[in-house]
């Protein structure tokens, strides 16, 4: 199914924000979603946004209620949920109100240890997921500086809290990260689910940039929420699900996707299948009830990703069952001894007619080989290097839906266009 530039907007938070429940919740827009709770005796936060975001963050809520914060609770601590809490702690100081209370797994606290070891290297991938500008997202993911959790829960267990006329209810569960944290809140029926639920995009299991993800414990997760039997989804990404038929069909579709990726992969691991042939076999079985369904759409994650997420999940780096692959030469050297029997042009013609035939990924692997194997820098190369960035626009523009998949292409774009002018500078 394609993606569409208003599902884009949607997850990156480009929407109005809006009360529901009878003006008791509201759902803040930003690139990660915010949810209010408004109770006689304050507020609640589900998440705080990105530091860049949290002064509109604030701005929203202030519009909404001036009742002081008293629980934030963290979906989990990426950059994008839990950095924005400076404006909160500024008006508290100011207003010498009690620091509100911040609930979140303890495996929240492991990952910004994990940030400020990992800080260079994740400033530079997040800088290539997002493509960010550059000069801004050191500060936007920097986790330097935390607001660390009060309330630290342990392993599997619930934390309920009560506050003024309402409870509420936490729960821990893996999926897209090891510290997520749900909420649900029963006397509206409310369900806040952080990234276990992007709206409307395919669950993010599998990123190809990041680190383990839970294929089986996401649809685990769904199910708990399943029991709810909520009336409304407060999702990490994407606008307010309202009604019983829409939340049941989010939660269900992506159970029903995240057990079927897990336990077809799984079966051919049994059968002792290498990863190239497990993927192919995937992409035929894909079935036509998650490639055209509303609730899940290949956004930001998608199905080939989560086949990866699977695999990666149960075996080890060595994928493909070829000894050749096992400690490979260097690409550039190999592409060299084929140029040695083999005329560039020649190859160069066979990946273009390869697009003309829309094969495009397999024109980008001809085309690599005359990319990688000319030793001098002449007109073919000029041209396959014209060739691989006419490719990579195809991909980017046409073929791919998943915003990560598509700043991956966009980026291999920009560092080719950047080659073929300084290319031809030299060869005028
Ligand atoms: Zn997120």
């Amino acid at each position: 199914m394609n993606t569409t530039n208003e599902d884009m907007n949607n997850f990156l938070g480009n929407f109005p924000s809006s009360t529901f429940a009878d003006g008791t919740c509201l759902i803040i827009g930003s690139m990660a979603t915010v949810g209010v709770v408004n109770t006689d005796d304050g507020l609640v936060l589900f998440d705080v946004g990105t530091k860049m975001h949290g002064p509109r963050i604030f701005q929203e809520l202030r519009k909404f209620s001036d009742k002081p914060v008293k629980y934030i609770i963290y979906s989990h601590g990426h950059f994008d949920h839990a950095f924005g809490y400076a404006p909160l702690l500024e008006e508290v100081k100011e207003k010498g109100w009690e620091m509100p209370q911040v609930i979140a797994h303890e495996n929240v606290l492991n990952r910004f240890e994990k940030y400020r070891m990992l800080h260079g290297y994740h400033n530079w991938l997040n800088k290539m997921q997002f493509a960010t500008p550059s000069q801004t997202s050191e500060d936007i993911v920097s986790a330097k500086e935390t607001l660390d959790p009060t309330i630290v829960l342990h392993g599997n267990e619930n934390f309920e809290f009560k506050l003024g006329q309402f409870t509420f209810e936490v729960y821990h569960d893996m999926g897209e990260t090891d510290d997520s944290s749900w909420m649900f809140f029963p006397a509206k029926k409310v369900l806040f689910t952080g990234d276990l639920v992007m709206n409307p995009s395919y669950p993010n299991v599998g990123n190809p940039n990041k680190v383990q993800r839970y294929p089986k414990h996401w649809a685990i997760a769904m199910e708990k929420m399943l029991e709810k039997n909520a009336e409304y989804i407060v999702p990490g990404h994407g606008q307010l699900i309202e009604g019983r038929d829409d939340v049941k069909g989010t939660l269900s579709i992506r159970s029903e996707a995240m057990h079927f990726v897990h336990d077809e992969v799984v079966k051919r691991m049994n059968e002792g299948k290498w990863f190239p042939e497990i993927f192919h076999e995937m992409l035929d079985i894909e079935p036509d009830k998650f490639k055209n369904n509303k609730y899940l759409k290949p956004t930001y994650g998608c199905y080939r990703f989560a086949i990866h997420a699977t695999y990666r999940l149960y075996h080890g780096w060595y994928d493909t069952g070829n000894p050749t692959d096992l400690f490979p030469s260097k690409s550039d050297e190999v592409a060299k001894e084929i140029l040695k029997v083999a005329d560039e042009t020649k190859i160069l013609e066979q990946a273009k007619k390869l697009n003309d035939e829309g094969k495009i990924q397999l024109a980008l692997h001809i085309v690599d080989i005359v990319i990688k194997g000319v030793t001098s820098e002449n007109q073919t190369l000029l041209e396959a290097y014209t060739l691989k960035n006419k490719l990579l626009k195809i991909m980017r523009d046409e073929l791919e839906t998943s915003f990560i998949a598509k700043n991956s292409y966009n980026r291999g774009f920009n560092q080719i266009k950047n080659k073929i002018s300084e290319l031809r500078r030299k060869l005028k």
